[in-house]
């Protein structure tokens, strides 16, 4: 199966950044997209993310062979169920939802008579909207497809093959480990992010102009993660409820044993986890999966 025409459903950074990948290295595929707001469906056009863009979701999937929502997780549903009446019998439905499992039970229940192949392409950044897009997102990132059990192959190598093609390494999964894999390396950083610049900027005794002014020790970097799209975050908590409390059930084991090894004075076991820590750091960077200078190769000019 060649896929042809592609419609993508939000415009915002996946959602343009796809458009914008697929102009750059998959020119031969037509492109075509919707936002729900009139505002960004206007700066889509205006930055050329995408070839056409429609004022309904219908008139964009129209003659679509690959549909790719690019919404919140919490609006997967919607967004399926608003593209329904428009779709073509053999189209391909996917998305780039963060939590695999509940998207794809909202995709199923929303279009139960077509092809739907979920994935999700480990791949951002903490900003969003349609200007954030940027064609290179996905290159050397892994894109996790997760089909049910019994998916259609064809359509299945079809997605895998228009991931490879904007340059992603593909992988496929069970929706439920991906999950789970991802409540680890994604999910849990984010709520950890989340919580210490939340603490910090709660903290009586030290101001928050001296938590901003002495960032750099450290703090900073977790500001980045932080200042992820809030309606993004909410509803990957929402979906992906039992992989992110179980981790965090192990999570919070280990720091309450680390709280005790500082409080009796354990040298030898925090110098063994910061002496793994560092290794596996060095493994992401091996990999391809980060910058290799040092504090992600920030200037340090006057
Ligand atoms: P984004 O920049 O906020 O873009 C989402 C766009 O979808 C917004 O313009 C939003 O419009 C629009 N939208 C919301 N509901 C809609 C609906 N029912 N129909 C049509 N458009 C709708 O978000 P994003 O970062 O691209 O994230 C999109 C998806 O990618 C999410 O499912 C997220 O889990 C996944 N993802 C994100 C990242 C990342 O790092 N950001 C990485 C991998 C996967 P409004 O502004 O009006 O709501």
């Amino acid at each position: 199966m060649t896929i042809r025409n592609l419609a993508i459903i939000g415009l915002g950074l996946l959602g343009g950044s796809i458009g914008l990948a697929v102009k750059a290295r998959l020119p031969h595929i037509t492109t075509t997209g919707y936002d729900r707001s009139a505002e960004v469906r206007e700066q889509a056009a205006a930055l050329g993310l995408v070839g056409t863009v429609h004022d309904t979701p219908q008139g964009a999937v129209k003659d679509a062979d690959l549909v790719i929502l690019c919404v919140p997780v919490g609006a997967m549903e919607e967004a399926a169920r608003a593209i329904a009446p428009g779709l073509a019998p053999h189209a391909i439905i996917s998305d780039v939802g963060s939590s695999k499992q509940a998207v794809a039970q909202a995709l199923a229940r929303a279009l139960p008579e077509h092809t739907i192949i979920p994935a999700h392409p480990v791949a951002g950044t903490e900003q969003s909207g349609p200007n954030a897009g940027f064609a290179t997102l996905f290159a050397g990132r892994w894109c996790i497809i997760t089909p049910a059990q019994g998916a259609d192959p064809v359509a299945v190598a079809a997605l895998s093959e228009f991931w490879a093609g904007l340059g992603s390494k593909v992988e496929l999964m069970d929706a439920a480990h991906h999950d789970l894999v991802l409540a680890v390396t994604s999910h849990i950083p984010h709520l950890i992010a989340y919580t210490i610049v939340g603490t910090a900027s709660d903290l009586e005794d030290v101001t928050e102009s001296e938590v901003i002014k002495y960032s750099a020790g450290g703090f900073r970097d977790f500001t980045r993660i932080a200042a992820s799209d809030p309606v993004m975050w909410r509803d990957v908590f929402l979906t992906n409820k039992t992989a992110v409390l179980e981790m965090l059930g192990r999570f919070t084991e280990d720091l309450t044993a680390l709280q005790r090894a500082i409080r009796s004075g354990d040298g030898d076991k925090l110098f063994d986890l910061f002496t793994r820590t560092r290794a596996i750091r060095r493994a992401v960077i091996e990999q391809g999966q980060d910058d290799e200078r040092p504090d992600f190769g920030r200037e340090h000019g006057e």
